[in-house]
């Protein structure tokens, strides 16, 4: 579905990625791991356009889409939760959510989703009238996916969605995810939380200091003693 083609990016002169090359297939869930400051937020903010490569290609579909603008990467169905979720806190949750339907095709299905949302994250619907400010970290976490659903992507691009989250929250916050990729969204998940990201995920790549050093099924890739020291403590 998306592919990276020996993509190297640079804030200024710094490179945070180097000929990084990978894919995610339709329908998967896709897990990307690394320590602070592998590159992974860059990877994320790439694939949704935000930040240009200096080269390679980015191909989805078949299209070179390397060129193109970033609110055309939103058209071709690609949405992110960015870290740090960067809701408008003081607009309600309703209004948060319609931000993320503004494009005319998702304009036109705003009912729908919405039902749909509040199916999937139901703690919301008593919360549409407040300012999502006033939200627990969970429930505004909930309000950054619900958002980016609202434009009914075919890619999800999540950043660290657990970050700041109690135990029982990320729980849910993970299961909510399942259910996402279990309806047919393609899922980029980046995570720090990596045990349990690898456990719902169909594949994943690590990223070390701006390159990928590891790709596969995640139980092959913990089968792997490196990548266990270093990721998983044992
Ligand atoms: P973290 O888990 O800490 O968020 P990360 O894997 O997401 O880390 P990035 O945030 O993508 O990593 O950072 C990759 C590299 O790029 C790091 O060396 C970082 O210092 C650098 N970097 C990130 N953002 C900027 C920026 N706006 N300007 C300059 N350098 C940056």
């Amino acid at each position: 579905m998306l592919e990276l083609q020996g993509i190297t990016v640079a804030y200024g002169q710094a490179r945070a990625l180097w000929d990084v090359s990978m894919h995610v297939r339709q329908g998967e869930l896709l897990c990307v791991v690394g320590p602070n400051g592998a590159g992974k937020t860059t990877l994320v903010n790439t694939l949704a356009g935000i930040l240009r490569p200096i080269s390679g290609r980015i191909v989805m579909d078949g299209r070179d889409i390397t060129q193109v603008a970033p609110h055309r990467y939103c058209e071709a169905g690609i949405a992110l939760v960015p870290e740090g979720r960067r809701l408008f806190t003081g607009m309600t949750v309703a209004e948060n959510l319609d931000v993320g339907s503004l494009l005319p095709a998702a304009k036109a299905k705003r009912r729908e989703s919405l039902g749909e949302v509040l199916q999937l994250f139901p703690a919301l619907r008593e919360k549409l009238k407040s300012p999502a400010g006033e939200l627990s970290g969970g429930q505004q976490q909930m309000v950054a996916i619900a958002r980016a659903l609202m434009a009914r992507p075919r890619l999800l691009l999540l950043d660290e969605p657990s970050l700041g989250l109690s135990p029982l929250i990320v729980t849910d916050m993970f299961r909510a995810i399942r259910k996402i990729s279990a309806s047919g969204i393609t899922i980029v998940l980046v995570e720090q939380n990596v045990a349990t990201a690898l456990g719902i995920s169909h594949r994943a790549c690590v990223l070390e200091l701006g390159r990928v050093v590891a790709e596969g099924a995640p139980d092959e890739l913990m089968k792997r003693s490196e990548i266990r020291r270093a990721y998983l403590g044992s």
